[in-house]
Parts: structure tokens; sequence; C-alpha cells
């Protein structure tokens, strides 16, 4: 309740036709995150569990995590009673694996490319399976067998030998039950009760009892992400990342067609995530009357929710932003670059064509993001804080790397050698010359 005594949820507005440019780029940053202050904190954790392993673990997991354990990895088989769940739970988990499973295998690169460049000279690549992946599942503040579900299924569908989840042990040193069931779905070879930057420092350098991994992927509190920021930077772990996370994010562009309730419940939606959650609504060409039934749906909506405290503050720092057409729209979503990116709009399918940065897009008045969170078949590990510039989602590539290869005719070489030598006399490097005239030559 502020000063006036306004218990009103409400977020800011601001309108494309009336602010200056330097306006509208203030309005496409996200919270600064310091990135550098947060690797020099994460340092001693990191440090501490690459040399002391599994004592340095246990002694931070009870720390940071209040749990008294005696070894920190379990390996199936999994018992049984760490893996009961409610019936319904795990008939919903079992549909959303079915379909997150059938998307994932669908991008599973199983091909081989072969281009012949030139008579005799035939280039190729193929995929194969990073061998050992480290899933970061977070925990600190919800138990996410969803994101188990994203992580797990696209190493398993990538066929990745050794999975090893990584996630925050509850006070009683124990794991949800929800998590152990699907670490068991989708084949872990190990789960590391452990969280933050030590988990992620185990996984990349192994400890007495923790595997050692190639690639480090999944989304975490900053602890986290600095933590997989210092590693994949040390030629010691030699260990890859997926992307640099921030705070989830929405943005939702809206026109007439729009039903207030449903714009609503997406931005709340997002909104009940964290107080740093970031939410923006693009309205185009609304009228008073219907930008004012969706402030009023927000409002009545997010007092209805148990996490209301937390949509207080995320609401709060939210944004609507005012604008005629439905191009300008689409030009500050791209510029915006959300992590999900939500069209109420008419036709809706028609303006897919045009969106160029964004993790995922949820077309239409029937597609709540809420299914691409949990169980509709695409990934919800996804690029925030403008990454989606640059980076794609989680998703089965994420899990293979490419070889190329190439094999070339005695034709072929006396076509390419000669150019080959050419380039290499160019660069000063004469033994790359020699390597082509000494075949050519014979
Ligand atoms: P978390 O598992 O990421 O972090 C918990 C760990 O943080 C603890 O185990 C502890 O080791 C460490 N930690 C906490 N405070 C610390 C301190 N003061 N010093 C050192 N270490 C400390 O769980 P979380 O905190 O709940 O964060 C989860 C994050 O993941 C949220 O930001 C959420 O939005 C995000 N998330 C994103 C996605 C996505 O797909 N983008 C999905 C799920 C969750």
């Amino acid at each position: 309740i502020d000063a006036e005594g306004d218990d009103a949820i409400r977020m800011r507005t601001f309108d494309l036709a009336h602010i200056s440019s330097d306006e509208r780029d203030a309005l496409l940053r996200r919270p600064v995150m310091n990135s550098g202050e947060m690797i020099t904190r994460v340092k001693p954790i990191v440090d501490d569990v690459r040399t002391r392993g599994d004592a340095a673990l246990l002694e931070l997991t009870a720390k940071f995590d209040k749990a008294e354990l005696t070894s920190t990895v379990v390996f199936p088989p999994f018992a049984a009673d760490t893996m009961v769940v409610d019936p319904e739970v795990g008939e919903a988990i079992k549909i959303a694996y079915r379909n997150i499973r059938k998307f994932h295998e669908a991008q599973a690169d199983r091909t081989t490319l072969r281009v012949e460049t030139m008579p005799g000279v035939v280039c190729s690549r193929f995929a194969r399976p990073i061998a050992r992946v480290g899933l970061y599942v977070p925990g600190g503040t919800a138990i996410l067998p969803s994101t188990a579900l994203m992580l797990g299924i696209p190493a398993q569908v990538a066929g990745c030998q050794q999975i090893v989840l990584a996630t925050p042990p509850r006070p009683d040193g124990s794991i949800s039950p929800e998590v152990m069931y699907v670490a068991n779905l989708v084949g872990a070879s190990a789960v590391l009760k452990a969280g933050g930057a030590q988990a992620v420092a185990a996984l990349a350098y192994g400890t007495e009892t923790v595997p050692k991994v190639d690639k480090i992927i999944g989304p975490g509190n900053q602890w986290v992400t600095a933590a997989k920021m210092l590693v994949q930077n040390d030629t010691d772990a030699l260990v890859s990342i997926d992307m640099p996370a921030g705070p989830s994010e929405v943005l939702v562009i809206a026109d007439y067609t729009a039903n207030p309730a449903f714009v609503a419940a997406d931005l709340l939606s997002q909104a009940e995530h964290g107080v740093d959650s970031q939410v923006v609504l693009v309205g185009v060409n609304l009228d008073a009357e219907k930008l004012a039934e969706i402030e009023n749906e927000v409002d009545i909506q997010a007092h209805a929710l148990s996490r209301v405290d937390i949509v207080r503050k995320s609401v709060s720092g939210s944004l609507i932003v005012k604008c005629k057409f439905v191009e300008e729209a689409i030009a500050f979503s791209n510029d915006y670059a959300p992590e999900h990116l939500i069209l109420h709009l008419e036709n809706a399918s028609e303006k897919v064509q045009f969106i160029n940065n964004a993790g995922s897009v949820f077309v239409g008045p029937y597609t709540p993001e809420s299914c691409g969170d949990y169980a509709s078949g695409t990934n919800h590990t996804l690029p925030t804080n403008g990454y989606a510039r640059q980076y794609s989602g989680v998703n089965t590539l994420s899990f293979q790397k490419h070889i190329t290869s190439q094999e070339i005719t005695a034709a072929g070489l006396k076509t390419l050698g000669p150019v080959v030598a050419t380039l290499a006399d160019c660069e000063g490097l004469q033994a790359h010359a020699n390597a082509v005239r000494i075949r050519l030559r014979s």
C-alpha cells in the first residue's frame, strides 16, 4: 500500500510517439547484471571445490543449503522410495515427457552432409553427442521437475553417455521426488545433491565422487551463472556452457482483438517468477478503455495470487509501451529480444515471419506461455537479457557437436593443390605448400 493508501498493482506506461530515442533505448535495457563482481565472489567457492573436492562440497552444501550430507552423489538404480510422486503428477510428467521428446527427437542431427566442392574434393559434416553433460536444475526457491525434463530429454535424445543432474538438496538432505522421478525417466547416470557455484565447480573439475563433465547446461541464479562463466574460461576445466542466463522475461504484443483477462494472466505468469522478472506489454493502437481493462485485470488477478508480494514488486518494475502500428511493436520487440514473446494480435500467425529476435514465440489467444514452460514440446531454457539476438534456447543440438571431414582424390588434388600451394606461399607457410607439392610431384 503506497503513501496515498493505494494498494493497486500497476505497470508504468510510456508512449513511443512521445518519447525520445534515448528514452526508447532506456526501455530496452534490463537491470545491469554485474557479472564481473559476481565472478569475483564465486571464485573462492569454485577454487575451494577444485582443490578440496568432496570435503568442500559437503561443507558448502551445509552452509548454503542447510543440508548435512555424508555423500553428495546418488547413482542409479535410484531407490524407489526417493521417486514416489502423486499419480496425477506422474501422469502429467509422462505426457510432457512424450511431447518434449517428440519435438527434440525431430531436432536431432543424424544425417551426414556431403558436398563435392570441386570434382574429386568431397567435404562432409556429421554430428556426435557430447559425451558427458552436467544439467543444472535450480532448486533454491522452487522445485523444478520441468527444468529437469527440458535439460534431460535433449541430452537423452542426443545420446550423451553420461548425464549428471545437479540440484540443491532440501534441508533434510533429500531431492524432491518429482526431480528424482524425472532424473530416472531421462536416464541420468548420477544425481549430484549440490547447488550454486559449488555444484558448477564439481561438474567442471570433478571430485573424488562427482564425475567431471564436458558441458554444463541449465538456468540458475546469479551464483550459478557467474560460476558457469568462470569455469568456461578456465582451460584446465575444459568445459563449455549453454549461455549466460538472467532473470526471466516476457514481452506481450496486444491489439484490439486481445482478451484483457488473457493478456493480464500471461503477464502475471511471468511476473510471479521473481521480483526481478521482466514483463513488458506493447499495446498496438489500444484505446483507453481496452488499456484500462487490461490494467484492471492485472490488478484483480495479481491480488488473488499466492505470490502476490513477488508480483507486486515485479509488476511495479514492468512496462506498458503504447504504439500506433503493429510494425512499430514488432520493431520494438526485435530490439528488446525477449526470452518469451506472446502475440495477442489479429492474424497473429502471419506476424511470426517478421520476428527476428526472441527465445520462443507464443502465437494467438490460446497459446499461453505456460504450455511451453511445461508440456507442449518446446524447451523452456531460453536466452534472457537480450541474448536472444545471438543465442538459441536449449535444444538437441546443444548436446551434439559437429565434426567435418574431407576426402580428396588424386585428380581432385591436381586441381586444388596449386591453389592451396599459392595461398600457403602467400602466407609464408612453406611446410603447408610442401605437403601439397610433394604429392603433386609424385
Ligand atoms: P538455484 O538452484 O539457482 O540457486 C540456489 C543455490 O544458490 C544454493 O544452493 C546456494 O548454493 C546458492 N546461493 C544462494 N545464496 C548464496 C550466497 N549468498 N552465497 C553463495 N551461494 C549462494 O535456485 P534459485 O536461487 O531458486 O534460482 C533459480 C533461478 O533460475 C531463478 O532466477 C529462476 O528465474 C531461474 N530459472 C530459469 C529458468 C529458465 O529456463 N530460464 C527455469 C527455471 C528457473
